[in-house]
């Protein structure tokens, strides 16, 4: 196992140090150095750097006077990164405190002021406005939104914007099918709508930051975007075999390196180290557990307070989570060989990204994803650890399950908790639930 270097550790530990660029930032970086410390008793690969790196651009942008722009998990960041931005994904800040429950807090300081409770606005938004008036949110210079997959996301960037005066520019998702002509969701107006949207976020970027859009690097960005792709969908593939070559949280990463490097060569890079890794295991026959016996479909998102719960859930019931909704990043790669095609690439990304794709319009985008996903991975049961507050979720996901059971006999648990906090359903009440349904229902 490669380590971290001790000489390049001190170097990490020492940009750690010092004034970030604003005391907004102190949060953040607690953060890095947190996670620092735990990448360095871990093996390092280009993820871990890939990590370290996301928390430095931040203090990098403030110190360069970079312009830094918030978007949210949604949204992946490669016209920001073609306009030499920093952009900046919301969620790694008021989601990535929930495994330290350091989000615990401000959920109770929005609580105390008044701004929502769990069932009506999700804790995966809420602790960034708590965060915000206590004055430990990183500030950013812009602020981007989508009109999906939820209405505490679009409410949550509304209220921060206001709070905050930050310009602000949001973008409305169609519902509606692109691609297939012959559905009958098909409206042939879908791309061009979000295209155009797409275009006047140039011009208020350009308006906003100064800066000139270039369309040849916006060219290169798209063409580092689709290589990625392709080795996502490679890896994708790779997860088919049996047994998985990979561990539960290895697709994550992807969706990981999409919505924060995407158009860059790190993404690339990362993408191709995840490609390679699982190929060469398949090639060796090696599992990302020992000794499967189940492979579970995970079509929401993971218990991001209780980073243990997939290991715990390998080692116990040696099943194996192939992927997570975010980690099953769709978007397949495009040809970006004019610039017409790259804004095509752009608003067909925008449209088909991971949970967007899936969960911007009708029901039937849903259900069809996963009766896919379940025959395609040779699926044994469907989990699904439903936030409170997501309440579109909870209907979809519920006809979902019954058309999986009715077209393929298998079986989905679906239990309510909150995600971002470990005091509403506790880490052992969710272990005991999943147990109960592998041991009862599944096997
Ligand atoms: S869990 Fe549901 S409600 Fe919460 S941010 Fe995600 S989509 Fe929105």
């Amino acid at each position: 196992m490669k380590k971290l270097d001790e000489e390049v550790y001190q170097e990490y530990k020492k940009m750690g140090r010092g004034n970030w660029g604003g005391k907004d930032l102190i949060i953040w970086k607690a953060l890095y150095n947190g996670f620092l410390t735990i990448a360095k008793d871990e093996e390092f690969t280009p993820f871990t750097k890939f990590m370290l790196n996301i928390f430095l651009d931040v203090r990098k942008a403030r110190k360069e006077g970079i312009p830094i722009i918030m978007h949210p998990f949604n949204y992946a960041p490669e016209l920001f990164h073609a306009m030499d931005l920093s952009p900046f994904m919301q969620e790694i800040f008021s989601v990535g405190l929930a495994p330290l429950h350091l989000n615990e807090g401000y959920i109770d300081y929005t609580n105390t002021i008044g701004y929502g409770d769990n069932p009506t606005l999700c804790n995966a938004q809420r602790p960034l406005i708590g965060a915000q008036q206590q004055g430990a949110a990183p500030i950013p210079d812009l602020l981007f939104y989508l009109s999906t997959p939820c209405n505490s996301l679009a409410m949550n960037y509304q209220v921060y914007s206001y709070l905050t005066k930050i310009p602000t520019y949001n973008i409305d998702i169609p519902y509606w099918d692109y691609d297939d002509q012959n559905s009958e969701f098909y409206d042939e107006k879908t791309l061009d709508y979000v295209n155009q949207q797409l275009k006047s976020l140039i011009a208020w970027l350009e308006d906003k930051t100064k800066r000139e859009f270039n369309p040849e690097k916006f060219q290169m960005t798209m063409t580092n975007l689709n290589q990625a792709r392709e080795y996502i969908l490679e890896f994708n593939e790779l997860l088919k075999v049996k047994p998985c070559p990979m561990p539960s949280i290895a697709g994550f990463a992807n969706w990981l390196a999409m919505v924060t490097k995407g158009g860059t060569s790190e993404g690339v890079e990362v993408t191709k180290y995840n490609r390679d890794t699982a190929a060469e295991n398949v090639k060796q026959g090696i599992g990302g557990i020992e000794d499967e016996k189940l492979r579970i479909a995970w079509p929401y998102t993971h218990v991001f307070f209780d980073r243990d719960l997939l290991t715990w859930i390998e080692e116990t019931l040696q099943a194996v989570v192939i992927m997570d909704l975010l980690g099953y990043y769709p978007v397949l790669p495009h040809d970006v060989s004019t610039v017409d095609k790259c804004y095509e690439s752009l608003a067909k990304g925008t449209l088909d990204f991971s949970m967007v794709g899936t969960c911007r319009g009708m029901a039937e985008l849903y259900v069809e994803f996963l009766l896919n996903y379940v025959k395609d991975y040779s699926i044994d049961a469907v989990i699904i650890p439903m936030q409170f507050a997501c309440k579109h979720a909870y209907s979809i996901t519920r006809v979902a399950a019954e058309a999986v059971r009715d077209q393929t006999g298998i079986p989905t648990l679906i239990f309510g908790c909150d995600p971002y906090d470990s005091r509403e359903v506790t880490s052992e009440t969710i272990r005991e639930k999943i147990s109960e349904f592998i041991t009862q229902v599944v096997l």
